[in-house]
């Protein structure tokens, strides 16, 4: 029997815990839920339910609901080897502070997804060279669409990515841990070289907060007076917004341009332009790839989304505090940008991403250029560990 620690109670945590316990008969799980309210409500629904279900796409599989332990005690969640952490990257601070004292190298510690980043702040909490070294490893993105159905009780899974890139602190784990985690999930994980490869290689940071500005910028305060009315996300892309997301993708390939060129031998393979990622990741699927603006407008998948909007009183308006903009940005595109700074890369494109986003969430980051506005201590830049060299970048990697 093993014990695999899952920390979250959203709906990847959901999705994740009946995966696991779906795939492996031999798997329990410790839940680590710090949040009082969440973890009572949980503990209660699985004392009256028997079973834990979880819908693949139209198919449901039922397992035993008391093969999962609801634990607040983060002494008790670090008894298990592997620990993955399912939740939005500004929890991964509090989780990784309130588990680092009982944490040995006998544990690894996801973070599915990682976003960017994850390397400076697991750094910073574990110890640095000094840790005694549990495995970090970062995702770069969750392998599911899903969501909550029944809190505590079922989730449904509305679709699962064929691959998804990982890599390790201490970079040498990567293949190995790689192969666990496709086995745990059932995913192809492809080992990363670096955990700066997966920082520079996070897409959510281009796509999320470049169609929210290229696309929405003149509209995110007008109303759309019903659900029907508000516009889709992704296929809102026309050939202006294109432009402006494949110029953000440039400067994110110079850089790591950049960083090859100064560190001979330090390879970045899986950070690619956002055209040829969308190729890669959907392929035949889509239905014109002669451009960019074509290939979000006739990719199947993007069909349905449409852009986050809250309630207002006469209908529904952009939400400039949905994640695209709250967590990708803080915990990605200003990490970009901070990595930018370090390496004297001019990144003029997504610096007015930058500017025009933090205006409308209220946060000051870049001041005059330079990454000291006050909320840069909410955000995971390396500037905030004091990282202000190539060699600072890399001094986990190498
Ligand atoms: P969610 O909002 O459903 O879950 C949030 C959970 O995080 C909470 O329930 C809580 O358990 C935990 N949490 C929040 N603050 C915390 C804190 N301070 N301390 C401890 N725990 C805390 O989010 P989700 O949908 O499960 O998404 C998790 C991650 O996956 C996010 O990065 C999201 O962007 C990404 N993602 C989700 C989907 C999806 O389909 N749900 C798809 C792609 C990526």
């Amino acid at each position: 029997m093993s014990w695999i620690t899952v920390c979250g109670g959203g709906n990847g945590a959901h999705a994740l815990i009946g995966t696991l316990l779906v795939r492996d008969k031999r798997i329990q799980i410790r839940l680590y839920l710090p949040i009082e309210e969440e973890r009572s409500r949980f503990a209660e629904v699985i004392s009256c339910q028997s079973s834990f279900e979880l819908r693949v796409t139209g198919k449901v599989y039922s397992v035993a609901s008391k093969r999962i332990h609801v634990t607040a005690d983060p002494k008790e969640a670090a008894r298990s080897s592997v620990i993955i952490m399912v939740v939005p990257a500004f929890a991964h601070e509090p989780i990784l502070s309130q588990l680092a004292p009982y944490l040995t190298k006998e544990n690894t510690i996801a973070a599915l997804p990682a976003r960017s980043g994850l390397e400076y702040q697991a750094w910073d909490i574990l110890g640095g060279a000094d840790r005694e070294e549990c495995t970090v490893v970062g995702f770069q993105t969750l392998p599911w669409a899903c969501r909550v159905e029944h809190f505590g009780h079922s989730a449904a899974i509305l679709g699962i990515k064929k691959k998804v890139g990982a890599a390790c602190l201490p970079s040498k784990e990567t293949a190995e841990i790689a192969k666990i985690f496709s086995t745990l999930l059932g995913i192809d994980m492809i080992p990363y070289q670096s955990m700066l490869e997966l920082s520079l290689a996070n897409v959510g940071q281009l796509i999320h907060p470049g169609i929210m500005y290229g696309a929405f910028g003149d509209r995110h305060a007008k109303v759309f007076p019903s659900e029907d009315e508000v516009p889709l996300f992704y296929a809102s892309v026309d050939d202006e917004a294109a432009e402006f997301l494949s110029g953000m993708s440039d400067e994110v390939l110079t850089i790591k341009d950049t960083v090859e060129q100064k560190q001979p031998g330090f390879k970045m393979p899986s950070v690619i332009h956002l055209s040829q990622w969308l190729k890669e990741a959907y392929g035949e699927e889509i239905g014109d790839n002669s451009s960019l603006a074509r290939k979000f407008q006739t990719n199947p998948g993007y069909q349905t989304l449409k852009v986050p909007v809250r309630k207002v009183d006469s209908g529904y308006q952009v939400d400039v505090k949905a994640r695209y903009l709250t967590e990708d940005v803080p915990f990605g595109l200003l990490v970009t940008k901070g990595i930018a700074l370090i390496l004297n890369v001019d990144t003029p494109t997504i610096d007015k991403v930058i500017t025009k986003i933090s205006g409308w969430i209220g946060k000051e980051y870049l001041v005059g250029g330079r990454m000291i506005g006050c909320d840069v201590t909410a955000t995971r830049v390396p500037q905030k560990y004091g990282i202000n060299s190539l060699k600072g970048l890399l001094q986990q990697e190498i």
